[in-house]
C-alpha cells in the first residue's frame, strides 16, 4: 500500500489490486476501509516536480492528476485535483503529457 499526500487529500494506492482511493486530508484513517476504491490502469509520476496522475480507463483517455504536497508548499490553498480529459496518446512517451 502506497500513501501519497497532496495539498488537499491523501491518496492510498494498492498496486497489487490496481485500486486507489482518495480521502480528505485530516480524515480518520479508518475512513479508508469504507471509502470507495476505484480501479486505475496506470500510474505516472514526475519525480522532479511531484506531479502525478492515474489513468481511470484502460484506453487511458481519462486521468486524474495532482501534485504531491511539499513543505513549504507554494500551491496550498489554490490548486485542487482536477479531472483531465484527453485523447488517447498514440505512442505516448512517459511524462510527455504532463502539464
Ligand atoms: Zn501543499
Amino acid at each position: 500500500m502506497e500513501r501519497v499526500e497532496t495539498c488537499n487529500s491523501i491518496w492510498l494506492l494498492d498496486p497489487a489490486l490496481m485500486q486507489f482511493c482518495r480521502m480528505p486530508k485530516g480524515a480518520d484513517p479508518t475512513y479508508a476501509v469504507s471509502a470507495r476504491w476505484q480501479p486505475y490502469f496506470r500510474w505516472e509520476e514526475e519525480p522532479d516536480t511531484g506531479a502525478f496522475r492515474v489513468a481511470l480507463d484502460d484506453a487511458r483517455t481519462r486521468w486524474l492528476s495532482s501534485r504531491r504536497h511539499v513543505d513549504p508548499c507554494p500551491r496550498c490553498d489554490h490548486e485542487a485535483t482536477r479531472l483531465v480529459i484527453m485523447p488517447p496518446p498514440p505512442c505516448a512517451v512517459v511524462g510527455d503529457l504532463l502539464e
